[in-house]
């Protein structure tokens, strides 16, 4: 008989091995793993007493707080399903996965209850509302009803490996968010996968840049609860106050979007500040590295590790490791591969196939579709059956993804399939585009966007932040891109903006950008 993969064995575990140290590094607290896991038993008894049992969803509105964490395994333990929610959605938004969802328990940082008020009255699935933070009239305090329930976890539901841990929405950066269903054993080989992969032990400070309710912080309480690191709550993502935190607790470990990552290099360079604190790797993923990779480790030192991954695969897929690029000779080959995202994860095969299904030649050259066949993947998409059998064929996940295969078997990101801009016939990777708008100095941010063209169907248009104080004309940009570009690849228009439109993870929601360019013709992919 196997033993099942569950992943409340992750906290137990560290209160087992690390007891004593502590779990949570907060402004508001510092809590030991026992503190955590009396918590965590807490939670199950009281969600337990509130008649949420096996499959039941428990939603979190929750920036990273210690109470978030706690509910990954007070939630789990009793086989319950975490149900976390994007903190910056629009109450319209929260109605459609709350009832989607049905969950029936919706834990809320008093910090966002507002978003959520006016729909609580029209969810019939929706039995209790619980507070973290700060009291509020009319609302049960968490703490205090917290308090009410015994530190020793009183449930022993049946739990298989197969049961469902977890309900996640995508993103949103490319339609509606989907919601994900991931099981205990998905969960637990991926965090299996990552730890090893990451070198994750006891001696490690994570920061929680990322948010926890999105599947790339998604992952990370599991792998560092279960070696006992400790980990830092970060509630918002201020460039500056990453790099005090850093400085505070000590920090080893960084996961964060490539856009923070970029703030955070700003930061530093703006307040000409040093940092003493030696960060071990800062860990980025979720969207394409631009090309101020190489001042993250010459300017602050830090070893970057570029990862890929989506919310239906636990979510990671390909790892950049470290150890990879130390065989590798000169500086200028290192930089390269570091542009990659590298191979597949123990437990994971990538494919990289073409329109037929064959797998394209290994030249870095030929662009096709990234397929994945994995451990950690999703159950399927909640009540969609539809989306579920054209994302998963014949057992390979078919992730919407373009890229290229080198003869060492790394990964390149060209694009997604919908970002993708096809000119005269000629498919252009905005990705490369905007790799060379980066190269700019004047230039903060860039997104390349595929915009309607009368004579070749499509064209690209760059949309630009430029950095405070510059200041840069259209005609400048596109001379800049002509010096550097094939001439179809130059964006034939640019449009300045003070910020781009953002998802809470931090990327770019290029279809937002489209939209307004295609009101009036129709769209191959949208
Ligand atoms: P939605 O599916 O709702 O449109 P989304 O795809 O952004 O949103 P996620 O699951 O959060 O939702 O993100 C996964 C996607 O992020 C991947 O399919 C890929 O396009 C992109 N991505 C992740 N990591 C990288 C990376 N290292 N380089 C380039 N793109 C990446
Ligand atoms: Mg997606």
């Amino acid at each position: 008989m196997y033993v099942p993969l569950l992943v409340s064995d992750f906290l137990e575990r560290a209160v087992k091995l690390y007891g004593d140290k502590p779990a949570i590094l907060d402004d508001t607290c510092i809590r030991t793993y026992s503190e955590v896991g009396e918590r965590a038993n807490q939670l199950s008894n009281g969600l337990a007493s509130l008649g949420v049992t096996k499959g039941d969803k428990v939603a979190y509105l929750a920036p990273n707080t210690p109470e978030m964490l706690e509910g990954f395994y007070g939630v789990a333990q009793i086989g319950a399903v975490m149900t976390p929610l994007n903190t910056r959605l629009k109450p319209f938004d929260y109605q459609f996965i709350l009832e989607h969802s049905e969950s029936k328990v919706l834990f809320v940082d008093y910090t966002l209850l507002r978003q959520v008020e006016e729909i609580l009255p029209h969810l019939p699935d929706l039995q209790h509302v619980i507070v973290h933070g700060e009291r509020e009239v009319g609302y049960e305090p968490y703490e205090e009803w917290l308090q009410q329930f015994p530190r020793e976890c009183m449930m022993e539901p049946e739990l298989d490996e197969q049961d469902i841990a977890s309900l996640l929405y995508t993103s949103g950066t490319t339609g509606d968010p989907k919601g994900v269903l991931l099981s205990h054993r998905s969960n637990y080989l991926h965090a299996l996968s990552a730890m090893h992969h990451l070198r994750v032990s006891d001696q490690d400070v994570l920061l929680h840049v990322l948010p926890m309710f999105h599947v790339n912080g998604w992952g990370s309480p599991y792998y560092y609860t279960a070696n006992g690191a400790s980990q830092v709550m970060l509630r918002q993502t201020d460039p500056d106050l990453i790099l005090d935190k850093i400085e505070q607790y000590g920090v080893t470990v960084v996961h964060m979007a490539p856009t923070v990552l970029n703030m955070v290099l700003e930061a530093f360079e703006r307040k000409e500040r040093t940092i003493t604190q030696q960060v071990r790797v800062v860990i980025a993923g979720s969207a394409p590295p631009p090309a101020f990779v190489r001042r993250v480790e010459e300017e602050l030192g830090w070893t970057f590790i570029q990862v890929y991954g989506m919310t239906e695969i636990s979510p990671l897929i390909t790892i950049s490791e470290p150890r990879s690029v130390d065989i590798l000779k000169s500086n200028e080959e290192r930089y390269v591969l570091k542009a990659k995202t590298g191979y597949d994860l123990i437990g994971t095969r990538v494919k990289v196939v073409d329109e037929l299904g064959e797998e394209v030649p290994c030249d870095g050259n030929t662009v096709g579709e990234i397929i994945t066949r994995t451990n950690h993947v999703m159950e399927g998409y909640y009540k969609n059956k539809e989306a579920t059998q054209s994302t998963i064929q014949h057992g390979w996940l078919h992730t919407g993804d373009m890229a290229t295969v080198d003869e060492k078997g790394y990964i390149e990101i060209v694009d997604r399939k919908k970002d993708v801009i096809i000119s005269g016939g000629e498919n252009i990777s905005s990705i490369e585009v905007e790799g060379v708008l980066y190269d700019h100095p004047a230039i903060l941010e860039a997104a390349v966007i595929a915009v309607p063209h009368e004579k070749w169907g499509e064209s690209p248009h760059a949309v630009i932040v430029l950095r405070s104080g510059e200041a840069l004309t259209e005609m400048e940009l596109i001379t800049f891109c002509r010096e550097r570009l094939a001439h179809f690849k130059v964006p034939k228009g640019i449009t300045f903006m003070n910020e781009l439109p953002k998802t809470a993870s931090g990327k770019i929601q290029k279809v937002l950008l489209r939209k307004s360019f295609w009101q009036d013709h129709e769209r191959h992919v949208n």
